[in-house]
């Protein structure tokens, strides 16, 4: 990341290199971060993490995948108190996907002690199991603003202890409509307390939430631009009626394994689903309609690389953190630049180059003249009749995931499957993908050339020593 666009009221400014040792932390939790290998703050969390630990009220904002959780993660960690069995700090999130990714991230952390134990509250799964965890006591919770109120309009959760509030992704759950849940939860816990807001955006009704729930907040905003060589953006004319048969040209010629493809309505991904599956892409879309269920799994397939298209709006990609995408296409331009800075973002991280394709008709042209001036460069015009394809092998994805019945109710963890897989059956770990365990379901991803027969001897044999039954999706 090199210089930010816009930085305000923090002392951050220029940061080149912190050090995570530079700041008050206890030595455990320093000695999980060297373990963790995280060793060099990223910018959010060398702009937030000073004035949350000295103890104030903060607004941040910084993009996707900028590290923010950590930044409220080790600030509500040093507040805890391990020894005291009861719910010291909270993390409302708009989702229960994000907040099953904050509680991974958490625990991950909360091992610099022993039993500090965390527990999810969304919706979506039944009540009694958590409320029984709940009187065994939790010192963090993590859930969805909606399922939290259930739990304290029951009584079966305390906040008398709590010490510190996190607002994650504060924007969504606003779009989400979840403000009155929040006021209503908020009003449940201690006056004295840290509170601590985290957004990707920075819409009007952000400072109102703020306003009304926190003190005299400290704000971080870094709008970040990235580094230019890593991101190629490209800009392709097109008519209005031939932009979803372009995207298609796009993928036969750059074929990216990974593409996120932006559109500004739901109605523009139905489309596009349609015209990309017609031309035998494996494309998958995430929209409000789906199921719990048929929303994990295909975050879980494009994730682990045996989908190769993900079509979704601004608000169904929040969140997401995947993090080898070589190409994101914007199918429309979105008027809004710090929104295009967010979508093209999600490519070119880590030491990867990433592909920023966008499709813009004649009356788009003014926003791509927003982008480009904000961003300070010129966009660079490339000729969508110049596309060829001298490869006519069908866009494939590399892998292809199969899913076993049975899941963390059943006790399957990672290891059974990779072991069912590499052992008896003799399979090579580079042969086998990311294995994801759910309550009810284990998905695995297996090279696309051994996933017939991969899928049959799985069947056939046994995990953790019983039979299971499984499919390809
Ligand atoms: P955000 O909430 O801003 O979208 P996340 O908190 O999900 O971002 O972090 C994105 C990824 O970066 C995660 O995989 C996380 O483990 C990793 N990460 C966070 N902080 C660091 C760090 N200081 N060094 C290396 N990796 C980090
Ligand atoms: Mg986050």
């Amino acid at each position: 990341m090199n210089n930010t666009l816009q930085t305000t009221s923090s002392p951050a400014e220029n940061i080149v290199e912190r050090l995570f040792n530079e700041l008050p932390l206890s030595p455990d939790l320093l000695a999980i971060l060297q373990q963790l290998e995280y060793r060099t703050m990223t910018p959010i969390q060398a702009a937030s993490l000073p004035i949350t630990l000295a103890g104030h009220d903060l607004i941040a904002q910084a993009k996707t995948g900028s590290g923010k959780t950590a930044a409220f993660a080790l600030t509500l960690l040093t507040n805890l108190n391990p020894r005291r069995f009861a719910v010291q700090a909270m993390v409302l999130c708009p989702t229960r996907e994000l907040a099953d990714q904050v509680t991974q991230e958490l625990r991950r952390l909360a091992r610099f002690a022993d039993n500090i134990k965390i527990l999810t509250l969304c919706g979506g799964s039944t009540m009694r199991p958590q409320v029984s965890s709940l009187t065994h006591g939790a010192h963090i919770v993590v859930g969805t603003p909606g399922r939290i109120m259930d739990h304290l309009q029951r009584s079966s959760l305390n906040l008398e202890a709590l010490n510190t509030l996190v607002f994650d992704e504060a924007d969504r759950m606003l779009d989400m409509g979840f403000y009155d849940d929040i006021a209503f939860v908020v009003k449940r816990c201690p006056s004295k307390r840290q509170t601590l807001l985290f957004s990707a955006t920075y819409p009007n009704g952000i400072a109102g939430l703020a306003r009304q729930f926190l003190r005299n907040p400290q704000e971080v905003k870094l709008l970040a631009q990235h580094e230019e060589n890593k991101i190629r953006q490209r800009f392709y004319e097109i008519d209005h009626d031939t932009r979803l048969q372009a995207v298609g040209q796009l993928l036969k010629h750059y074929r990216p394994i990974s593409t996120l493809a932006f559109c500004n309505t739901k109605q523009q991904c139905r489309d596009l689903l349609e015209v990309l599956q017609a031309q035998g892409i494996n494309a998958l879309t995430l929209n409000g309609d789906l199921e719990q269920r048929e929303r994990d799994q295909v975050l879980i397939q494009f994730a682990n690389r045996s989908c190769s298209v993900l079509v979704a709006t601004d608000v169904a990609a929040r969140g997401l953190d995947i993090t080898q995408l070589e190409a994101v296409i914007n199918v429309d331009v979105t008027p809004d630049p710090e929104i295009y800075i967010h979508r093209i973002g999600r490519t070119g991280r880590a030491d990867d180059n990433g592909w920023a394709l966008s499709l813009c008709s004649l009356s788009e042209m003014p926003r791509v003249v927003a982008i480009t001036s904000i961003m300070d460069s010129e966009p660079e015009w490339h000729d969508l009749a110049t596309l060829q394809s001298d490869d006519n092998t069908p866009l494939a994805p590399p892998m292809v995931t199969l899913q076993i019945l049975g899941g963390r109710k059943e006790k399957i963890r990672p290891g059974d499957v990779l072991g069912a897989l590499t052992g008896e059956i003799g399979y090579t770990r580079e042969q086998v993908g990311k294995i994801t365990v759910t309550d009810q379901s284990t998905y695995v991803a297996v090279a696309r050339s051994i996933a017939r027969e991969a899928a049959r001897r799985l069947s056939a044999g046994k995990v953790k020593g019983k039979t299971v039954k499984v499919r390809t999706l």
